[in-house]
């Protein structure tokens, strides 16, 4: 909260609040710098980063996207008057299957959007391949990927355009927040217009733009969680072997990490043999003051407003995956609690 006041005794000064100010440039050049990568926009959010990268890609008809990730990944693609077609995912990784993306390719089709689940690398190689083939534009749902690598590269720097969430929940915040990276200098600044509702100049309007830019209180506490964000990479890291070690005897099947990926243990999603023994596992830790998150539920496939599809991977997974709790000063004693209670429900 010190670190943060200090911030906000600077934005007094200035009387500055909003607006590409001095804290937001601040704030993007030291991500920037953090995360070497050439180019990425601060926004209001994740979700209207999706929705800008799919207007800056000129996108329409049918987006090819996954059913298993958060429920904005497809509401984006809807809202910006696409259809999303569900390509299933592959049951180990979790992310979308390339081999499924192609049997769903149709004239139609403008564009892939695929989901880094939980910050795991999808299999980039593969899904830029089947861009090139057949002309379509790729975007990555990187929300859950801040500070992953692939191959020694930002995971952002994949695709047309990767988009990132920046909100409270997410291991890197600003409170409210988001981001999108894109290599092309051309679609940075076509998006840079688009996030100031078009403008080019005071008077002139370059495109359909929207507000999609954020405040100098919220640069501010991206300033400040970034002072720490090494230290709180550690500590994700250090709780994920702890819960390793505490869950050995426990039937359930982690998620498999892409091998050229430098993760970053954000999550620690665990899948149960049957959403039954999930639901038995949820009501003890309930019990117990513990709220675990059923994450992604439901699989985006069974959305009222989509068409409906076939994607019994996600649909089997998503009933069974459970994320257990993951924080900064969660305890080590904590976690081998939340294991007892684990073994218990299993085995009782
Ligand atoms: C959090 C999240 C979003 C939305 O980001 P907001 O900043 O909350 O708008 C989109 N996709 C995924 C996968 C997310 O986890």
């Amino acid at each position: 909260m010190e670190e943060y006041t200090q911030y906000l005794n600077g934005i007094w000064d200035r009387n500055w609040l909003t607006n590409n100010g001095p804290l937001v440039n601040e704030l993007e050049l030291k991500l920037k710098e953090y995360l070497k990568v050439k180019h990425m926009l601060f926004l209001g959010n994740g979700t209207i980063a999706i929705q800008i990268a799919i207007k800056a890609l000129g996108l329409k008809g049918e987006i090819i996207t996954t059913p298993f990730s958060y429920v904005a990944t497809t509401s984006s693609i809807v809202w910006e008057g696409c259809k999303p077609v569900f390509a299933d995912i592959d049951p180990h990784t979790l992310n979308i299957d390339p081999a499924k993306i192609e049997e769903k390719i149709t004239p139609q089709t403008t564009g892939i959007l695929a989901t880094h689940v939980f910050g795991n690398p999808c299999d980039v190689e593969a899904i830029e391949a089947i861009a090139k083939k057949h002309g379509l534009k790729v975007i990555y749902d990187a929300a859950h990927a801040f500070a992953v690598t692939v191959n020694g590269r930002s995971v952002f720097e994949y695709g047309d355009i990767s988009t990132c969430s920046y909100h409270a929940t997410k291991i890197f915040h600003s409170t409210e927040g988001g981001a999108v990276f894109a290599t092309d200098p051309e679609l940075i600044k076509e998006m840079s217009f688009l996030r100031n509702f078009g403008h080019n100049g005071p008077e002139t309007f370059a495109t359909v733009g929207i507000n999609g830019k954020n405040s100098e209180f919220h640069a501010a506490m991206g300033l400040a969680v970034l002072k720490h964000i090494d230290a709180l990479l550690a500590a994700r890291k250090t709780q994920a072997g702890i819960y390793d070690e505490a869950l050995k005897g426990l039937r359930v099947q982690k998620q498999t990490i892409h091998p050229g990926a430098q993760w970053n243990y954000s999550y620690y999603p665990v899948i149960f043999e049957s959403e039954e023994l999930l639901l038995k596992s949820m009501e003890e830790l309930n019990a117990n003051w513990i709220y675990p998150r059923r994450y992604f539920y439901p699989s985006l496939s069974t959305l009222h407003y989509v068409e409906q599809c076939e994607t019994p991977v996600s649909e089997s997974i998503s009933k069974r995956i459970l994320c257990l709790p993951m924080y900064h000063s969660l305890k080590k004693e904590d976690i081998f609690f939340i294991a007892r209670l684990l073994l218990r429900a299993q085995n009782n």
